[in-house]
């Protein structure tokens, strides 16, 4: 294991969502999943709607992340994120019923409007659900 620490600082336009040393991050590009460890080369991406995970020592947080970007130097990581939540923050409920709302308008809308913000919906519900329950 490097002897050295990332640190990982995770902001909307609202607040500062994590701020904190880790050992290991996991993410979602708009081309795909990465891993991050430590002494990693400097790397940027553009975030798709997605579920970061993180594991400081034994323990594993995730955190669901609705688009954004990712930048990585010198161990500093940054998610500026258009929203972001950890698990433990997510009413599971909330999005099981927004889940629900998203898969009936794509069932009843004929309207392409409607059906791409319906998909999009049903995303951000569905990597909610995958955060809470920690997946
Ligand atoms: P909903 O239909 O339940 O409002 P949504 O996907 O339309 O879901 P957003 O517009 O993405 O909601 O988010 C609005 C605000 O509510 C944000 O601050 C977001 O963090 C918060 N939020 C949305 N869903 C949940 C949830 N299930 N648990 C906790 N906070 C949530």
């Amino acid at each position: 294991m490097s002897e050295h620490k990332l640190h990982l600082k995770i902001t909307t336009h609202e607040k500062v969502v994590f701020d904190a040393d880790v050992d290991e991050i996991y993410s979602r590009s708009m081309q795909g999943e990465f891993g991050i460890l430590p002494d990693h080369i400097p790397f940027m991406c553009a975030l798709d709607i997605g579920v970061t995970k993180i594991v400081i020592g034994s323990e594993v947080q995730y955190f669901a992340i609705m688009g954004g970007v990712f930048q990585l130097k010198d161990n500093q990581a940054l998610i500026l994120a258009q929203t972001a939540e950890n698990g433990k923050d997510i009413d599971a409920t909330r999005a099981k019923e927004a889940k629900e709302r998203a898969q009936a308008r794509l069932t009843e809308s004929s309207d392409d409007i409607d059906i791409k913000r319906a998909e999009i919906a049903l995303a951000r519900a569905i990597i909610r659900l995958k955060a809470a329950s920690g997946n």
